[in-house]
């Protein structure tokens, strides 16, 4: 979502005032962090990266800064606390009103010569918003944004607000303007994606597998893929989607956090492990071969031994082909931050490597038994390995092989004749 967000505001600078990406910090005249909070990590890392940039503004006052994304979201004005130097402060759901906040801060007749907004107006924001430019066959296309569901360890909602979902026919706009530039691929992108209930132009709404259902029935899209989704609005019309429409992906990744009821409970999650489980039974009734992929939060408050042994079975009896793992970080605000954390740091970093090791070695069997089988490939680019193509897997593996450079954009049958730790090597069929 925050490379989403990053581009949007490229996007939309390029249009109001002109101004060309550069990687080069020392040629930029506007030096912008979009920031995370999800981890607390993120948060110490923005005071860094304003600590070196301080120097570019010492030699040139007219270099501007502004910091967007959720830890502006969360902490607005009091950055300039410690970063007095800062210009511009905006959350994720004012990032349109970034062309006139910089013109403000420009204008030498203003003299409060900061912009700051992180204010929450809703999905105004999409109205505001440059043609998209993609760089590539592959987009990602926002949705919905923000979260209704408070898990208790989680900051989305207060820093990206509730949920608000776009418009059916605004995003198959956004979706045609795309493929007129190429996209074949579209990943459908929200906090919480499958809770997407989109205002129809007649009366009523549409969940995210009628959104799938009709884009698939854009010729110019050969692949459906969507992040990230919850496991209480993993519906059956959802799981029905799989069942209809080809051109959803053989992956899903679905969020389960911990394999424990009393953990699952304490997150304010909506559903036990064997819920999730049977969830994933109906799909694998439909798609046996499906990927599957999953987050997980180790070492959350009063996690015992026998609560990680829960999560490590479910692990085992699913399956995962990967995963997202991390120590539970606690974010201020959240109803969890007032539970007392009592595994100690050490544990929490063993029950994280054993569930990293278990994890990498099923991602591991699972490109192996990928040997001298036929995969749909969508060819993306000409790959840095020699004179070959590259593209991916529906179950997101790099493959490279050679082949025509007409092949770009096209979805075509791959052997794979090697698998290596990273990716694979193929000959076209
Ligand atoms: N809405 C989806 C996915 C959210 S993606 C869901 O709730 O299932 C964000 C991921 O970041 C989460 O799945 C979780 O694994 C991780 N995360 C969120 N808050 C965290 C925290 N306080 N500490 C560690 N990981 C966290």
């Amino acid at each position: 979502m925050n490379e989403y967000d990053s581009q949007k505001m490229v996007d939309l600078l390029s249009v109001s005032h002109g101004l060309a990406l550069t990687q080069d910090e020392k040629q930029a005249d506007l030096l912008l962090l979009n920031t995370c909070s999800i981890r607390e990590k993120a948060q110490e890392k923005l005071f860094h990266q304003l600590g070196r940039w301080k120097k570019y503004k010492t030699n040139n006052p007219n270099t501007v800064i502004a910091v967007g994304g959720c830890v502006a979201s969360q902490e607005g004005a009091a950055i300039l606390k410690r970063a007095p130097f800062v210009d511009i402060i905006f959350g994720p759901q004012t990032l349109h009103r970034l062309p006139n906040m910089l013109k403000n801060v420009l204008d030498k007749n203003n003299t409060q010569n900061k912009a700051i907004d992180v204010s929450f107006p809703e999905i105004e924001k999409f109205d505001h918003l440059a043609t998209p430019k993609p760089n590539g066959i592959s987009a990602f296309v926002s949705i919905m944004e923000g979260c209704s569901k408070y898990c208790s360890f989680c900051v989305v909602p207060y820093t990206r607000g509730e949920e608000v979902s776009r418009p059916l026919a605004d995003i198959l706009t956004e979706i045609q303007s795309l493929t007129d530039q190429g996209v074949r691929e579209v990943n459908l992108l929200g906090q919480n994606v499958n809770a997407y209930q989109g205002k129809l132009e007649e009366d009523g709404f549409a969940d995210l597998a009628f959104l799938i259902e009709i884009i698939a029935q854009m010729p110019d899209i050969y692949r459906i893929r969507y992040t990230t989704s919850h496991p209480v609005e993993f519906s059956d019309s959802l799981i029905e989607a799989y069942a209809t429409t080809k051109k959803l992906v053989n992956h899903l990744h679905l969020p389960i956090q911990s394999g424990s009821d009393k953990i699952l409970s304490m997150m304010k999650r909506g559903h036990t492990a064997l819920e999730y489980k049977s969830k994933i039974r109906q799909l694998r009734k439909i798609r046996p071969n499906i990927s599957l992929s999953s987050d997980f939060i180790i070492g959350f408050p009063n996690e015992t031994d026998q609560d990680f042994a829960d999560t490590m079975k479910l692990i085992n009896d699913i399956g995962f082909d990967r995963s997202f793992s991390f120590i539970y970080s606690r974010r201020p605000g959240t109803p969890a931050a007032d539970m007392i954390d009592d595994v100690t740091q050490q544990t929490k970093k063993d029950r994280l490597a054993t569930l990293q090791t278990t994890i990498n070695n099923s991602t591991n069997a699972i490109s192996k038994s990928m040997l001298n089988t036929a995969q749909s490939v969508l060819v993306e680019a000409k790959s840095n390995y020699g004179n070959t193509l590259s593209g991916r897997t529906e179950n997101n593996r790099v493959v490279h092989f050679a082949g025509a450079e007409r092949l770009i954009g096209k979805l075509i049958d791959i052997n794979i004749t090697k698998v290596g730790a990273n990716s694979l090597t193929g000959v076209v069929i």
